[in-house]
């Protein structure tokens, strides 16, 4: 079985971004940049294990920002450097001192890359595992743009010299991938000699290795200037990896069920229904406004009513159910999505809901600020079977369609 592990250097301070906060630290969505490439990389079942080079220095609050997951195969380590190759040079030798054989392969990937994907990684191994003769390889993209020589003329304007031809350049990214050993001992050769080391695969460069390109990917870019992190936003707002959409459109579903005893008034969709029996429960046992909250939370990926509203909570003691109904959709709005429409179905056998149906829409429509049209609901008996035929309980079932804006 090959073996291999992922190495995230991330002791830089980022001066080039401005600010005090390193940049594979600000937060996207609430999210540290790094934690969107690691939460892949943990995930993947070809990784054994996941290591990050830290700066001794990074403040507790950073650290407690990151919000590093509790998980085994990830080890967090003071191993930062002046530089980049440095920290991860120190890293390795922590990794093979903690027992990592040196003949095990080692991805090692920036923490400013957050759009890596499963499929880029997997490519790269697939591809240096399959070619014995190479010493490693990385992603990377052709270059697509033109290039220029810049020469610099008495007034400091910058101008164009002598052409450069683009065919045949590659843009680095990362992952680069080599075995444990021969990287680490790539580097102590570099460092040794003085030389340059802007990535891994330079230090084997200069030693007539062989590594080999895999095509990587546009979102696999590294975000460098603040301009970088708005599009980043951009991309992660609208498609992060943990919320993948198809459309921008979600389904969402609801089910609620309340007993019908004396006493207690019969509200459904908001709207008071004369009834000799009410609805049994906590709030105002609203079971329409019920469904339609939690298929709302469901489409969006906010789990449900118990969890927003306890039914454990003194507060939402009779509460009104319309209150909470647009309480969970402020969340699902302020989560980026808009309904589309939604369409329910309340099992009731008595009383009779023909004439309050356009009322509850009504209500549903203004309280959602939506068109009427985008409401349906139905309602039916339940042939006087069980439970709902014998007027014990009224059931009801939502489904809503949500947008992503
Ligand atoms: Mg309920």
């Amino acid at each position: 079985m090959t073996n291999c592990h992922v190495l995230i250097p991330s002791g830089g301070s980022g001066q080039r971004f401005g600010g005090s906060i390193p940049k594979q630290y600000l937060l996207i969505e609430g999210k540290a940049i790094v934690r969107f490439s690691l939460d892949l990389f943990i995930g993947m079942s070809e990784i054994q294990s996941v290591w990050v080079g830290i700066a001794p220095d990074l403040s507790s609050d950073l650290q407690k920002g990151v919000d590093w997951p509790n998980d085994k195969k990830l080890h967090v380590r003071l191993s930062g450097g002046e530089s980049r190759h440095e920290t991860v040079l120190k890293t390795l030798e922590l990794m093979i001192s903690e027992g990592i054989p040196d003949t095990d392969w080692v991805l090692v990937h920036d923490a400013a890359r957050p759009g890596i994907e499963v499929n880029h990684v997997r490519a790269l191994m697939e591809a240096v595992l399959e070619t014995p003769q190479v010493s490693g390889g990385i992603l990377a993209l052709p270059v697509a743009d033109s290039l220029k020589q810049q020469i610099t003329t008495e007034n400091d304007d910058p101008m164009i010299g002598k052409g450069q031809n683009r065919n045949g350049l590659w843009q680095a990214q990362t992952p680069q991938m080599f075995r444990v050993g021969d990287l680490k001992n790539a580097l102590l050769l570099a460092i040794n000699d003085g030389a340059e080391v802007t990535d891994e695969a330079s230090a084997f460069e200069r030693l007539d290795k062989s590594v080999k390109l895999v095509v990587g990917s546009p979102r696999n870019f590294k975000i460098t200037y603040p301009e970088d992190l708005r599009f980043a936003e951009q991309i992660f707002t609208s498609f992060s990896s943990k919320e993948a959409l198809v459309g921008g459109i979600r389904i969402g579903q609801g089910y609620d069920v309340h007993r019908l005893v004396e006493g207690r008034p019969l509200i459904l969709g908001g709207v008071l229904v004369p009834s000799e029996k009410g609805l049994l429960g906590h709030s105002d046992a609203d079971a329409l406004l019920h469904a339609l909250t939690d298929a709302l939370l469901g489409a969006a990926g906010l789990g449900d009513i118990g969890k927003h509203f306890p039914d454990t909570d003194p507060k939402f003691k009779g509460a009104d159910s319309k209150e909470l109904l647009m309480s969970a959709y402020a969340k699902v709005c302020e989560r980026g999505y808009t309904l589309i429409n939604m369409d329910a179905t309340i099992i009731c056998q008595q009383p009779k809901l023909s004439n309050y149906i356009e009322p509850m829409v009504d209500t549903i429509s203004r309280l959602l600020q939506v068109l009427p049209t985008q409401i349906n609901i139905k309602a039916k008996t339940n042939e006087g079977l069980g439970y709902l035929g014998k007027q014990e309980a009224i059931a009801t079932e939502v489904c809503v369609l949500i947008n992503s804006n």
